[in-house]
């Protein structure tokens, strides 16, 4: 009995260290998909998408939903991006996601 539970405990903290080992590779590579880095920005049409885009995008970590708190226009090396902060509704983790605004915008 006392040596099942001890087992139990090991095999939680080694499944603990594999899901912290999961979670790295995971946001490793969330890095890959768009929308996740200034040069993986997703293309929109409009700013009022960046929501429903944004939302659209499964949080890497858990899959959960992403509620966006706010999101701003900034430029980066030269290009105009609309930068979301998002929050996972499900997990609570944190990150930014990338867009930029219009093949329209530049004809
Ligand atoms: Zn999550």
């Amino acid at each position: 009995m006392a040596k099942k539970k001890l087992s139990a405990r090991a095999a939680r903290r080694a499944s603990d260290r594999d899901a912290e080992k999961l979670t790295r590779d995971l946001e490793r590579l969330a890095l890959l998909e768009p929308g996740h880095t200034p040069g993986r920005a997703i293309v929109l049409d409009a700013a009022s998408q960046v929501e429903v885009a944004a939302r659209a995008i499964p949080c890497p970590r858990c899959r959960g939903l992403f509620r966006v708190e706010d999101h701003t226009a900034e430029t980066l090396d030269g290009v105009r991006l609309r930068v979301a902060k998002v929050v996972c509704s499900a997990c609570g983790a944190g990150r930014l996601l990338y867009f930029r605004l219009g093949a329209a915008a530049l004809n």
